[in-house]
């Protein structure tokens, strides 16, 4: 029996090819990468308003669905060197789409069937659903580069492209794989649908935060900060998180938008100058950066303009740092008026 490792980032498309090539008597087992930009499961499991959402995730769901055994890899450090210096750019936003799938089916190639005995990679991907990293030229780029070249199937959209290996060598009929193409999302439904597939994540723009203007914004307002495109880990999970408010350069404020987001910061406090209102219910805020002596009473009015208190006239904040020393601050709550757009990141 021909063994195949299938990408799985949770989404229909990945789920449909894993299935349709399963249907053929190959044995597939799945591979999903963590980045660090990923959206499962992390803000609809702290944000109140994604509660609606089921808090799970995806990949592993779809494994379960499919039957699969399904491997998680942490790729986030080398992953860094994708987002940072993508060969072929970025997308609409920061996502390096084209670098990301060479680099993710590299990494299957080199789990799956240089230090395992599979015998082909598969992907969900379709001709010219994504602007940049799925348009019919940029596919023989992700197969060649990875080096999976022929051993890599798109079941979804293989009948439009060159017979692969498996194709030719009949370890999967290409009779029975699919000829999607283009942003219609109808056939993938039908065909859900006709495998009893009801209930699966709706493809949101993006498998992860990069293509999301708004975090690429925060991504790119970091940078611009620290005056070099570098991150670690804790950056890029607190930049899913929050109010972002930079009044300068050198500080910003990351002020919790609900308990759930303030829960969640709670766990850094201890790692940043933090803030909160005393007296009455108020975000926490962590202070990023480097602030001067003078810049806290104004990080003070931005957190006390988030509290229960913003109509007050006067309100107490106790600034913590990290050296365990307490500051307590009584400030005017900044009117919303002298917070100036730009500086919400
Ligand atoms: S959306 Fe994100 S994870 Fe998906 S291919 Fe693009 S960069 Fe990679």
């Amino acid at each position: 029996m021909k063994k195949a490792i299938a990408l799985i980032s949770g989404g229909l498309d990945s789920m449909l090819a894993a299935k349709v090539v399963q249907e053929q008597g190959v044995h597939v087992e799945g591979l999903n990468f963590y980045t660090g930009f990923c959206v499962e499961g992390h803000t609809h499991a702290i944000r109140e308003k994604h509660r609606s959402r089921p808090r799970r995730n995806n990949a592993l769901w779809v494994a379960e669905q499919l039957g699969i055994k399904l491997h998680i890899i942490d790729v986030s450090s080398e992953y860094k060197d994708i987002v940072i210096n993508p060969k072929y750019g970025y997308g609409q936003n920061l996502n390096p789409c084209l670098d990301c799938k060479i680099f993710m089916v590299n990494k299957a190639l080199a789990w799956g069937m240089e230090e395992r005995d599979f015998d082909f990679v598969l992907t969900g991907e379709v001709i010219g659903q994504r602007p940049k990293s799925q348009r019919k030229e940029t596919m023989p780029i992700i197969a060649r580069e990875s080096g999976a070249d022929d051993l890599l199937l798109r079941p979804l959209c293989a009948k439009n492209l060159t017979p692969t290996r498996p194709e030719r060598e009949g370890w999967v009929d290409r009779a029975a794989l699919y000829g999607f193409h283009g942003r219609n999302r109808k056939p993938q439904m039908a065909l859900a649908e006709s495998f009893g597939f009801s209930d699966y994540a709706q493809p949101a723009g993006g498998c992860c935060f990069l293509t999301d203007a708004q975090y690429a914004s925060k991504l790119q307002d970091l940078w611009d900060a620290r005056g070099e495109r570098d991150y670690e880990l804790d950056d890029i999970m607190l930049l899913k998180v929050g109010r972002h408010i930079r009044p300068a350069s050198h500080y910003k404020l990351i002020v919790g938008r609900e308990e759930g987001e303030n829960r969640y910061l709670e766990g850094y406090r201890k790692r940043f100058l933090h803030m909160r209102t005393t007296g009455f219910p108020g975000p926490l805020a962590l202070i990023d950066g480097a602030p001067k002596r003078r810049d806290l009473t104004l990080a003070a009015r931005i957190l006390a303009r988030y509290s229960r208190g913003r109509t007050l006239p006067r309100v107490d904040v106790s600034a913590h740092h990290t050296d365990g020393v307490v500051e307590m601050l009584n400030v005017e709550p900044l009117s919303p008026t002298d917070l100036p757009a730009s500086w919400h990141v």
